[in-house]
């Protein structure tokens, strides 16, 4: 399926997220039957990750956001999971601390962005301050309504910079989060999840699909794409949002270094049998 195609936001096009239906199941209709496809996905992405930090030129940034028990943590479990941990680190967006509410608003979000070779995933990320900081008139309108063209050219810095940008909304009903807020009251390893934030938050529901919908309709770019991702089924969350990180890692074009040495020469050099030959007949120095 060319999911990259069906979930983007296309740059100018309105989003209606209630006409989008959250709980679309594409093909498979169960998990264990879309089970062989993700792994199939993941381990191209394992692959493309291996291009990414051989190319050594280009990086990844992942932004994900969502509703609270959209699926963030789930993404970050299942997607990734078999990336290269030393080319890979996910950075969470919090309420600011004093030191970044004392910054311009994309001071915190710059400094984590990958280097070169590196994959970095947002869980969370600089449109909080488009979102939270908007439903709850955090600063003015005067502020805010700025912001989406800032985050714009910022990302565009990155892209120039030669860094993809993808950005996903894990799409849910509020049926489902509160299935989800159910499910953790009754899972002792869960409960200290919850928070009565995520109830009260549940109330301005509304706001934020509005917010959402300005946010991806102002910010999603032929460099940096919004999708969103239809997330009630977290296996097909998982599905389609692998697939178009392989996709999107794929068209990247990434390339092998050329190599440093003539091979053919280090072969005779080292591993001919007159090289070996060479090496038993050394006598390593008495230990004293
Ligand atoms: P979990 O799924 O574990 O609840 P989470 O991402 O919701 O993960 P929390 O610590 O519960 O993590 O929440 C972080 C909170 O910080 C969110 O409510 C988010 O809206 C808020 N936040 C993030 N950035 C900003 C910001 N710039 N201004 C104000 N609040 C922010
Ligand atoms: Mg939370």
């Amino acid at each position: 399926m060319n999911y990259q195609k069906r979930f983007v936001v296309e740059p100018g096009a309105k989003v209606r997220l209630g006409k989008i239906d959250p709980a679309f199941k594409g093909k498979h209709e169960s998990k264990d039957k879309a089970a062989p496809e993700i792994q199939k996905h993941v381990e191209r992405m394992a692959k493309a990750q291996y291009m990414l930090y051989a190319d050594g030129n280009r990086s990844l940034l992942v932004v994900l956001q969502a509703l609270d028990a959209g699926g963030k943590d789930g993404v970050v479990r299942h997607v990734f999971t078999a990336m290269n941990p030393q080319g890979t680190s996910v950075s969470s967006f919090k309420q600011p601390s004093a030191m970044e509410a004392a910054h311009d608003f994309l001071w915190r979000a710059h400094l984590p962005t990958p280097v070169k070779g590196e994959v970095v995933i947002f869980n969370r990320s600089h449109y909080e301050d488009v979102l939270v900081v908007r439903v709850h008139q955090l600063v003015p309108k005067a502020v805010w309504s700025k912001r989406y063209d800032l985050i714009n050219d910022f990302e565009k810095i990155l892209t120039d910079n030669g860094t993809r940008v993808l950005k996903f909304y894990l799409h849910i009903s509020p049926a489902e989060q509160l299935a989800r807020f159910a499910q953790r009251l009754d899972d002792p390893l869960r409960q200290w999840k919850i928070s009565e934030a995520d109830y009260s938050e549940r109330k301005l529901w509304p706001d934020y699909i509005e917010a959402y919908e300005d946010a991806m309709e102002r910010t999603s770019t032929k460099h940096a794409p919004w999708y969103v991702i239809p997330s009630d089924h977290k296996w097909f969350r998982n599905l389609a949002i692998s697939e178009i990180l392989a996709d999107a890692l794929e068209d990247m074009e990434l390339k092998l270094p050329p190599t440093r040495v003539d091979i053919a020469e280090i072969r005779r050099k080292y591993h001919t049998a007159a090289a070996r030959q060479g090496r038993q007949g050394h006598t390593p120095p008495k230990e004293k």
